[in-house]
């Protein structure tokens, strides 16, 4: 089953601002949040499959990095760490991730 990502238009709730919501295939997307019921909008990207993928906060506690393309030269950080822009632009090296302080090997 797909995990879809969503996002808080307002204020978020205990879910965080991005949530992830297990969904079938033919569902339609959620327009509000399960928990709070205030609008939410489906975050653009290829949904994540349980089986066999780690979620990015699990990618992101074993030290990965992850971007996920979100526009032509534009990467969603989906890792970003404290200070680490979320959105890198390819033409602005000051939004790229600090790779310098995650890899230790
Ligand atoms: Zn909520």
């Amino acid at each position: 089953m797909p995990v879809y990502e969503y996002e808080h238009l307002e204020e978020p709730c205990e879910r965080g601002l991005v949530f992830e919501e297990t969904q079938y295939m033919n569902d339609l997307p959620l327009t509000t949040c399960p928990d709070c019921g205030r609008p939410v909008r489906k975050v653009f990207g290829a949904p994540r499959y349980l089986k066999g993928q780690k979620s990015n906060a699990e990618l992101k506690d074993l030290g990965f990095t992850k971007l996920v393309r979100r526009d032509d030269g534009i990467y969603e950080n989906v890792t970003a760490r404290d200070g680490e822009s979320k959105i890198m632009d390819r033409r602005k090296p000051e939004t790229f991730p600090h790779l310098h302080k995650t890899i230790q090997d």
